[in-house]
């Protein structure tokens, strides 16, 4: 299989990925970004609301910025691949296998590979149609039909508001009694007569005729119960995309990538930038400052050898 030496190899096309091609470009680092998806932009493609928060920018739509990442990363000679999954890394090669079998050799390996949605892993789940992949996006789709909500912080909550505009009932589960969410989403909620609260339970089955969603079945202290329902949205948070590293570096119990100051991992050479490696401030301008610090340290450390 080709192969493709580089300075750097990034994985994940996320901000965190396409900040640190164009820092490793503007240090004359040559680097390549592997992107598993079929488009560079990470969470950036699945936020609805503009971005205001990103400093110098007072407002943008997330895939305007994406664009201009991409952009950017690209005139400064960055090498993008998109459809190109990285399936494995050899520590001591520094050397990173792509599911079509090619591989690239590099001085580092930067792994920016963010997060994903926490799914219920229940039977059913990846088949049924009726299961919703964005509550602002699909809401029209529920008109007048029954949606069950899971989960209990801002995104389950605000969902829940968004969805009761059209559906005819919203039934929100939670595995305990407290909630994560903000006042402003749990107060409008709570007085909201269209969605049903139903605290200290756990979907535990789905169940579906003719590949669509029925029902879900929910365990509580008290028992078992079904819920009919057309739809389900599921919002229990996320998980970081580490599998990659899995032995290779050291990870929290939740399997966040441990980093340094320098954002390096316990293995020498390979650092990891983001939302993998940032369970406290998950945003884009902690992605972009992961990508400066380590590039820095990567450009610092290919000058002395
Ligand atoms: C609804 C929503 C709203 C948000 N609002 C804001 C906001 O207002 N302000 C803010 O600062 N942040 C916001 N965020 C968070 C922000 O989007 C993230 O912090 C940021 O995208 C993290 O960037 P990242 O590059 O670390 O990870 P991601 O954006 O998750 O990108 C990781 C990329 O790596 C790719 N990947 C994973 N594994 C592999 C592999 N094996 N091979 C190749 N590629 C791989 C993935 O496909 C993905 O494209 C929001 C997020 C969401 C979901």
């Amino acid at each position: 299989m080709a192969s493709v030496e580089k300075d750097v190899v990034i994985i994940g096309g996320g901000p965190a990925g396409m900040a640190a091609s164009i820092w490793c470009s503007d240090l004359g680092l040559s680097n390549i970004v592997l992107e598993r998806d079929d488009s560079t932009g990470g969470q950036l493609k699945k936020i609805f609301q503009p971005v205001r928060n990103y400093p110098g920018i007072r407002e943008i739509d997330s895939r305007k910025l994406a664009d201009e990442f991409a952009e950017q990363a690209k005139a400064l000679g960055g090498d993008l691949r998109i459809d190109s999954s990285a399936a494995s890394i050899d520590p001591e090669a520094l050397r990173v296998e792509l599911a079509s079998g090619e591989w690239i050799k590099a001085k580092a390996v930067v792994l920016a590979t963010g997060v994903r949605r926490r799914r219920l892993d229940l039977h059913g789940e990846t088949e049924l149609s009726g299961l919703l992949e964005s509550g602002a996006k699909q809401a029209a789709e529920t008109t007048n039909a029954r949606v069950v909500v899971v989960g209990g912080g801002d995104a389950a909550f605000e969902n829940a508001l968004i969805l009761a505009k059209f559906a005819s009932e919203v039934t929100l589960v939670h595995h305990s009694s407290h909630f994560r969410a903000r006042a402003e989403f749990l107060e409008p909620v709570r007085q909201n007569p269209k969605v049903k609260i139903i605290e200290n339970a756990v979907v535990t089955d789905l169940f579906g005729s003719d590949g669509k969603l029925q029902a879900v079945g929910l365990e509580d202290p008290s028992g078992v119960q079904r819920i009919e329902t057309d739809f389900l949205l599921v919002r229990t948070g996320v998980m970081p995309n580490s599998e990659l590293v899995e032995g290779i570096v050291t990870r929290d119990a939740k399997g966040y990538v441990i980093i340094d100051a320098n954002c390096e991992t316990s293995a020498p050479m390979i650092f990891a930038i983001g939302d993998v490696a940032a369970p406290s401030a998950p945003t884009i301008a902690t992605a972009v400052g992961h990508a400066a610090i380590s590039t820095k340290v990567i450009r610092s450390r290919i000058s002395r050898t």
